[in-house]
């Protein structure tokens, strides 16, 4: 459903009523607008040849200046949860899209312009984004995608050549920051908060909750549209009374137990890598199980399960580390909620979804982090006490596991050198931890020497789950302080690094140190919902 953009009152703020989006154009004003870093696996996806990154008038079209032929841009028309409370009409506040590229394998890929210029959801802000924040928006998607963990992609950045006006957080002045615009793309944008808002308007609008959903369902998720009542899909929810849910009976509850499992299978992931999105709202949570929207996100570096990235989450710290999975349930519900609301679910269907969503994190959890110990089975107690040592002496996330798998699985090896191998990522560890670790170390070696892998088939298992490099916050920070100045050589060298992160990449070997002194500093990497 559209509403028609009215040249009168668009992009005018308003609150958009029955309709999922606002046909509206980029109006951002450029000025030489330059083009920053591009990524190459996105523009296979689209099948869009190299040379049409060097053509000058390039970032006229991806800065959305210059109109594309066939375009049909829109924003999108969504509510959302945030931090806990019911928000109302947020978006898409600067998110145009442009249109879908439908490639040769018939993939459908959204083009969505993010900083182009005013909405009519804009609300109180100017529909653009600074470049600092693109930066880190470009690279994350790029480093997620390598990493293994769904997400929505990239294609490019260009800077506008316009400066932006931010209230910066840290000491309450405005700021001019040069502007800059990602080009996004993903199957789909659309959040759990795509629902929730036409749902919280009323009985009028639950048709638009359905229509919606039949419209997500037909393109994005064919195999439900098709599944037939032969398909024997039913499952037990464990219940006592073994009350069976039969996802072929009603699509809509297929469909979220999909969502609830896709969402839990990318909250897994993000904990094994220490990913942290800073702002779980519900409207930044892709219905395909996508990680969407990279604002104060950061990696854990020492492990700290209350680590939190985004200042605006403090004191709260909701959206902390170890919070994540069960602020996806939370969210969950409140698509339930949504989906109950507009009787496409009933309620043993959406306890069902959200039994599932625990089920599945759990499997994909447990899963994930046997692989990255490299134990032969899953060892609760044993996972339980490394990260529970890791948090006490501050262990570093990433560099721990990529060094764990440098342990010999030889139960012959005496006490006072269980720790050799480790002495790297265990740093100004006291006498008396010393001996936690060693007692740890033990126990792991213990259940190593249980499995039939060799040392060298076990070290290459556990290089391909334990990324050496990560998108820590000081390297966007580097690369974001040298942009700003009009070097983009360090965003790009980023990039490349990041597309492989597996990779031992001689040479490269600084990028995997601890943060400097100067990433602590006051002011320097905090992060806030303002970008
Ligand atoms: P976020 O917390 O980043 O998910 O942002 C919440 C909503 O605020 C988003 O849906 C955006 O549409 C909107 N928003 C954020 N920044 C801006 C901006 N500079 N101009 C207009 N809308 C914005
Ligand atoms: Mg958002
Ligand atoms: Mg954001």
């Amino acid at each position: 459903r559209e509403l028609p953009s009215d040249p009168r009152t668009d992009p005018l703020p308003r609150e958009v009523l029955h309709a999922c989006y606002t046909k509206v154009s980029p109006s951002v004003q450029v000025d030489d607008p330059q083009l920053v870093v591009w990524s190459e696996s996105v523009a296979d996806l689209l099948e869009l040849d190299h040379k049409e990154f060097e053509r000058p008038d390039f970032p006229l079209f991806l800065s959305g200046a210059s109109p594309l032929v066939g375009a049909l841009p829109y924003a999108q028309c969504y509510g959302g949860h945030q931090f806990g409370m019911w928000a109302g009409q947020l978006g898409d506040g600067r998110a145009i899209t442009l249109g879908e590229i439908l490639n040769s394998k018939s993939e459908r890929w959204e083009l969505q312009l993010k900083g182009a210029g005013k909405t009519p959801y804009s609300r109180f802000a100017d529909g653009l984004a600074v470049l600092r924040s693109s930066i880190r928006e470009f690279l994350c998607s790029e480093a997620m995608h390598h990493l293994g963990i769904p997400t929505t992609r990239a294609l490019c950045l260009v800077t506008t050549g316009k400066l932006v006006t931010r209230d910066m957080f840290y000491d309450g002045n405005p700021k001019e920051e040069p502007g800059a615009i990602v080009c996004r793309v993903a199957p789909s944008f659309l959040r759990f908060g795509s629902y929730q808002i036409h749902a919280s308007r009323g009985n009028e609008d639950l048709e638009i909750v359905r229509g919606l959903a039949d419209y997500a369902i037909k393109h994005h998720f064919p195999h439900i549209e098709n599944m037939s009542k032969s398909e024997s899909l039913s499952f037990s929810t464990g219940d006592e009374d073994h009350s069976v849910v039969d996802l072929t009976s009603n699509k809509y509850a297929a469909w979220v137990v999909e969502i609830a499992e896709r969402t839990a299978s990318m909250i897994a992931r993000w904990q094994g890598v220490g990913f942290t999105h800073g702002v779980m709202n519900t409207d930044n949570m892709s219905i395909l199980g996508l990680t969407i929207d990279y604002g104060p996100f950061g990696f854990l570096d020492a492990f700290d399960p209350k680590f939190t990235p985004n200042t605006t989450d403090l004191p709260g710290r909701r959206y902390c580390f170890a919070n994540q999975p069960d602020i996806g349930l939370w969210n969950l519900a409140q698509l339930t909620t949504t989906l109950s609301a507009a009787h496409l679910i009933n309620d043993k269907e959406a306890n069902y979804a959200l039994e599932r969503y625990g089920t599945r994190f759990m499997d994909d959890y447990q899963d994930i982090m046997t692989k990255k110990l490299g134990l032969p089975k899953y060892n609760k107690q044993l996972i339980g006490k490394l990260l529970t040592n890791m948090a006490v002496d501050k262990v570093d996330y990433t560099n721990f596991f990529r060094t764990l798998s440098n342990i010999k699985a030889d139960t012959s090896i005496p006490d006072d050198e269980l720790l050799v191998p480790l002495k790297s990522v265990l740093l100004d560890i006291g006498k008396e931890r010393k001996e936690a670790w060693t007692n740890w170390l033990k126990t792991y070696i213990h259940e190593l020497s249980t499995s039939g892998t060799s040392d060298e088939q076990r070290k290459t298992l556990m290089n391909m789950v334990n990324p050496k490099y990560i998108l820590r916050n000081y390297l966007c920070q580097t690369a974001i302080d040298a942009a700003e100045i009009g070097d983009f050589g360090e965003v790009r060298r980023l990039l490349k690094l990041m597309e492989h992160p597996f990779d031992e990449q001689p040479g490269m070997e600084k990028y995997a140190r601890l943060p400097p002194a100067w990433a602590y500093r006051p002011g320097v990497c905090m992060l806030s919902c303002s970008s």
